[in-house]
């Protein structure tokens, strides 16, 4: 199996996406839990099944998805909400990993 670390796309942690009632919006660290499990109302309006993962989205491992909708320029990224925060963070077991990893790479 290939380490995590080798095959990520984010090289750092993201700053917060934002605050709501002054409390800091987790980033997106790509761990794929929305897509894997489902396709949203995007991905079926261009003709993804609903269930299951999503096809288009890239990637295999956490830290490395992407939506292939953004990346080839079908969509812009504010359509999925791309950088808006992960709605995902508690008990997302492969964003906790990637976090592990971006932080154990920022002390050296
Ligand atoms: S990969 Fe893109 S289109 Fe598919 S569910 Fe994720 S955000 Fe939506």
């Amino acid at each position: 199996m290939i380490p995590v670390a080798l095959v990520m796309l984010l090289t750092s942690v993201p700053p917060v996406a934002g605050y709501i009632d002054g409390q800091p919006i987790r980033p997106c660290l790509r761990s794929g839990m929305c897509c894997l499990k489902a396709t949203c109302a995007v991905g079926v309006g261009h003709g993804a099944d609903p269930e299951g993962r999503c096809k288009f989205l890239r990637g295999d491992s956490a830290g490395s998805y992407s939506c292939g909708l953004v990346d080839d320029g079908t969509v812009s990224k504010d359509t999925i909400h791309a950088g808006a925060g992960c709605c995902s963070p508690l008990g997302n077991t492969a964003r906790d990993n990637v976090l592990k990893i971006l932080q154990n790479n920022a002390r050296g």
